[in-house]
């Protein structure tokens, strides 16, 4: 596996050098060097023995249908856009590991169709909009997101033309019926499994998502004349709501709870702050526990609100469901980490993927690979060795057992 393991890595470093910046790795949607991680995956594809196509949404689709196979397939894939400045391997390392597993399978002759995606599209960094590739897959793009433009007043739709591309057949992009899942294999971009000393865990759930926005209104003043038992300070009271906010997250499990924003009014040294305005973001696996969890959370805020004589307005912004993996397809993922010699890990994912768009068309889980440091979305971004050999091993398992099953 050491060699196949290398071949992936390499081939990452390798789409990391297609840039639109250069000594950075950006790779916006459709954006030039989009061709070169074409050219390159098509050639891997075809040098598999795959058929290979484009579809209108920019997604590199290569199918592999061995002789005597059933026509009902394994998906496999991740996407190939970047953040601005991105590490090397979100995203890529999906793609790429999407192939070595297909060609386990062609060497183990296992009677499995596979169909390995690049998806064009899923950081939502060129159009504000996510998942642009996978929601043509999975059969829900709307059509009114080809009117959004980028920052150069591009439009989506000539976006794909320019790339040459059909935008007006993206609805030809989707999956049809023939769909055994979706498994996408990609980087934790967190400390957990690292901390725990893992190379893999599967996921089972990509959590729900609470946003809001909380202002505290008091009393700007001078911050030398007014005694403290005068004051109406609404920073004060945020803060005080701030630490309410990780003590609650701290002591309920799979809670997770940020305040990552802050604003000040009128944001001086030496003025008491009449406003102040947080942001708040609550995940968790469990939609009913998130919502208790918001409840309690804007509960405390009108309290502290009330006792310190501040008002209080929340504004809400985002109520995203968690996403539950396949069980079936989630275990059949956890029995191979075990048959391949892996202590058993389970997990849950805390940022979204294209398996969150997937899972409403298709039976879907995730493979996560351990994130060294816990970093993601940066240069330093990187994977172990060891672990993409874990990745394959896995892998194998888990398609010798799938083509058992499905054989
Ligand atoms: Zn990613």
């Amino acid at each position: 596996m050491k060699e196949r393991a290398q071949r992936a890595i390499a081939a990452c470093r390798q789409i990391a050098r297609m840039s639109e910046e250069p000594g950075r790795i950006t790779r916006r949607f459709l954006t030039p060097p989009v061709h070169d991680v074409h050219e390159l995956l098509r050639s891997r594809m075809e040098s598999l023995g795959m058929t290979v196509r484009t579809d209108s949404a920019g997604n590199l689709r290569g199918l592999w249908q061995p002789d005597g196979a059933r026509s009902q397939r394994l998906v496999l894939g991740s996407h190939i856009d970047t953040v601005p400045n991105a590490g090397a391997f979100d995203g890529v390392l999906g793609v790429a590991l999407a192939l070595e597993w297909a060609r386990l399978a062609q060497e183990l002759k296992l009677p499995l169709t596979i169909e390995v995606i690049a998806f064009s599209e899923e950081e939502g960094v060129r159009f504000g909009v996510p998942f642009i590739g996978s929601r043509a897959v999975a059969g829900r793009f709307d059509p009114a997101l080809l009117g959004l433009k980028d920052a150069d007043g591009v439009t989506l739709a000539d976006s794909i033309r320019t790339f040459g591309l059909e935008p007006h057949k993206i609805d030809e992009a989707a999956l049809d019926a023939d769909v055994l899942g979706f498994v996408e294999i990609h980087i934790e971009q967190g400390p957990v499994l690292e901390s725990e000393g893992l190379s893999v865990a599967a996921v089972t759930a990509i959590v729900g998502q609470t946003r809001l926005t909380a202002e505290f209104r008091g009393q700007a003043n001078h911050s030398g004349t007014t005694p403290m038992r005068l004051r109406r300070d609404a920073l004060a009271g945020a803060a005080e709501w701030i630490s309410a906010v990780e003590t609650l997250a701290r002591q309920t499990e799979g809670l997770i709870a940020t305040v990552g924003k802050i604003d000040a009014e009128p944001n001086a040294a030496n003025v008491i702050a009449g406003v102040a305005r947080v942001s708040l973001d609550v995940r968790h696996a469990d939609d009913a526990s998130r919502k208790a969890a918001v409840e309690s959370l804007l509960a405390l805020a009108y309290v502290i609100a009330e006792k310190r004589g501040l008002t209080l307005e929340i504004a809400r912004q985002m109520d995203q469901p968690a996403v539950p993996m396949d069980e079936r397809l989630t275990a059949r993922l956890a029995d191979a980490i075990e048959a391949a010699g892996l202590p058993e890990k389970l997990m849950t994912s805390g940022a979204g993927h294209d398996a969150m768009v997937m899972a409403a068309r298709v039976p879907t889980t995730m493979l996560f690979l351990r994130s060294p440091g816990g970093i993601s979305h940066h240069p330093d971004e990187s994977v172990l060795e060891e672990d993409i050999e874990a990745a394959l091993n896995v892998g194998r398992r888990f398609l010798q057992r799938l083509a058992a099953e499905v054989g």
